[in-house]
């Protein structure tokens, strides 16, 4: 039996599952990243919790064929190079080199959204549709484009961006440097600025003050919850928007690349799918022409955390896979 490690590099957390040759998930280790920043002192982190992913697993480094890891990045995988995620402030990394220099094991690495994507596909629904499109909304919003059974990445490594497709010309300020992007309007930091800016401008308010009194900084997706529970109206309007402009969104992936299905996953949704799914499906069939969405099925993930890790384990399982594995030198000894 072969084992293979999947490895989820998150802004908050690093994430770590064992698998076997099946496909089964072994075990799992959760490591918090702190404030440090620093990409040795993150690898280490990840060190750590690869290695107590393979103790739970009742193995030995030894027993693991290769690993994947997924990163909040835009990824080279011939390259094995990170080249920019913003919120780590990390820009053109050799990361799978540095892993397998740690670990001496081969290491393929891509991003985040792709690998969650690979992940729900791998379980069960690659019977079903040869081509589908993941979007995953919480802070930030990422999306991985899958035609059968290969994740596209575009020339320049960056198809797939969809929280950076523009949906609101000369909109809010995105992270990316760019205005009106999907993400700096639906994700979670676009619906709190929309919230913040309610409230200080307009005066509306909101329950958030009592529920969640640092909202302004930082909320979790179940604070939202409460906030809807409570009857919030600037909460459940900042969230039909959203909400809105996602569907808008799909209706231009339909238009313009006619996918099977659309599934969504990410902390918002898992959170207040309830309320996502039926908004996001009426707006992606209004607004995509021709009925092209009708035949589309839209599909809230399953696998909740696991689906990224999940997906960086399963791609080094496939044949595929074996022409990106970075080994190092210290890898070969
Ligand atoms: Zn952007």
């Amino acid at each position: 039996m072969k084992y293979y490690s999947g490895i989820d590099l998150g802004g908050t957390k690093i994430y770590s599952i064992v698998i076997n040759e099946n496909g089964e998930i072994l075990s799992r280790n959760k490591q918090k990243v702190g404030d440090n920043k620093d990409v040795n002192k993150i690898l280490e982190i990840i060190n750590d919790s690869y290695k107590l992913s393979i103790e739970n697993a009742g193995l030995k480094e030894n027993d693991i064929f290769a690993i994947g890891m997924a990163v909040p990045s835009a990824v080279n995988i011939e390259k094995g190079l990170l080249l920019n995620a913003p919120n780590l402030g990390w820009k053109n990394i050799e990361m799978a080199e540095l892993l397998s220099k740690m670990t001496h094991k081969k290491v393929f690495i891509d991003n985040d959204v792709n690998l969650g994507t690979y992940g729900e596909y791998c379980n069960g629904i690659e019977k079903k549709f040869n081509h589908l499109y993941g979007i995953f909304a919480g802070t930030g919003i990422g999306g991985g484009y899958i035609q059968n059974g290969e994740i596209i990445r575009g020339a320049g490594s960056t198809a797939g961006e969809i929280g950076h497709i523009i949906v609101k010309y000369k909109g809010p300020k995105c992270n990316c440097g760019n205005r009106g992007c999907l993400e700096a309007i639906a994700g979670k930091v676009g619906i709190m600025k929309y919230i913040q800016k309610k409230v200080d401008k307009e005066g509306k308010t909101t329950t958030l003050e009592i529920i969640s009194p640092n909202w302004r900084n930082s909320i979790g997706s179940s604070a939202l919850r409460k906030a809807i529970e409570a009857n919030d109206t600037l909460v459940k309007k900042a969230i039909k928007r959203s909400a809105q402009f996602i569907g808008i969104a799909i209706a231009n992936i339909i238009n313009s690349i006619g996918v099977e299905a659309i599934i969504l996953g990410g902390g918002l949704i898992e959170e207040l799918g309830d309320i996502y799914m039926p908004i996001i499906e009426s707006n992606m069939k209004k607004y995509s022409i021709a009925g092209g969405a009708l035949p589309v099925k839209l599909i809230q993930s399953t696998l909740g955390d696991d689906a990224v890790a999940f997906g960086a384990a399963m791609i080094v399982t496939k044949k595929e896979t074996e022409k990106y594995l970075i080994i190092s030198k210290e890898a070969l000894e």
